[in-house]
């Protein structure tokens, strides 16, 4: 990667509390980018969104406690944060805020954000809380970060769709903007938990892509029987050794409810995620549209 200016590191709250109300009120456009590190080329797709839209871009590095149900996930969860500001400065990420555990989250801290229906099934439903962690950092990090607009990843498509309704429910004065999943050349989505899986692992991932395409082209070939649809995604993970399928459904992308069928014009999609390799395993998740063709 070509050398240039690292971004400016801020490790307190207040401190970027200041700054930022400083920069607003110049009048800067101010952009958010909500991360835990380990970043990626996903991660710089949606830098590079932003970066255009900002004046000063402010990207969070913080492995939020919050969000974790269990202790072993959260210790494992990768960190490379001098490889991450590297790739801030190539991206051209102006500030870095990563804060601290105890910074976010000090002596007494006692509130948290409640994530209702839309948080219930998916990601919700196996992990107690996760949503609930998502929210309230993501609410402390608009508020810290003081941002027009902030922008996520349609990889995390429930995360994407409780933060909308979030912004939505409580008014917040920010945009959030989604960028589509980046995918490796062969299809895998790409994730900071990519890491954990070996050469075998990652071969045997690709099955999330595959029962993704499997969906995707039966829509596009006419069937419009979202039980159908979903028999035959969730066939090709059932095919992949030592995956274990947490939820392979067809939804509404507004409501997360699932659909029984597909109206050519109206969105649909397919949400799939699962466990691979030995227990525990690396969890993975995948999404993407289906666009009924004409039969
Ligand atoms: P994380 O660091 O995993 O919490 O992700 C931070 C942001 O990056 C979230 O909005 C994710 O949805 C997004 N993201 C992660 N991986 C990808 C990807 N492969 N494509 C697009 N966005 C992604």
């Amino acid at each position: 990667m070509p050398a240039r200016k690292l971004p400016r590191v801020v490790r307190s709250s207040s401190e970027l509390l200041a700054t930022q109300r400083a920069r607003a009120a110049q009048g800067q456009i101010l952009g958010l980018v909500p991360t835990m590190g380990a970043l990626h080329d996903g991660h710089t797709a949606l830098i590079e969104e932003a970066r255009h839209r900002a004046d000063h871009l402010v990207v969070s590095i913080f492995v939020n406690p919050l969000q974790f149900d269990r202790k072993g996930d959260l210790r494992a969860y990768p960190r490379t944060f001098e490889g991450d500001l590297e790739r801030c400065a190539v991206a051209g990420v102006d500030t870095v805020f990563a804060p601290t555990v105890d910074d976010m989250y000090p002596d007494g801290f006692d509130t948290r954000l409640v994530a209702g229906e839309l948080g219930r099934d998916f990601e919700g439903a196996g992990r107690p809380g996760h949503f609930d962690g998502v929210l309230t950092v993501c609410l402390k990090l608009f508020v810290l970060s003081q941002a027009h607009f902030a922008v996520f990843g349609e990889k995390d498509f429930q995360q994407l769709c409780l933060i909308r309704r979030l912004v939505r429910d409580l008014g917040l004065p920010l945009e959030i903007v989604p960028v589509p999943v980046l995918r490796d050349t062969d299809g895998l989505a790409l994730s900071s938990r990519n890491v954990h899986l070996g050469k075998k692992l990652r071969e045997r991932a690709l099955c999330l892509y595959q029962a993704l395409c499997t969906a995707q082209d039966l829509a596009a070939d006419g069937e419009r029987n979202a039980g159908r649809i979903q028999r035959a995604a969730q066939a090709v993970l059932d095919a992949a050794p030592s995956f274990r399928t947490s939820y392979c459904a067809v939804v509404d992308p507004s409501s997360l409810q699932p659909l029984d069928l597909l109206v050519p014009g109206q969105l649909a999609r397919l949400l799939i995620a699962g466990h691979i390799g030995a227990r525990p395993g690396v969890r993975l998740l995948d999404n993407g549209p289906l666009f009924v063709g004409r039969t």
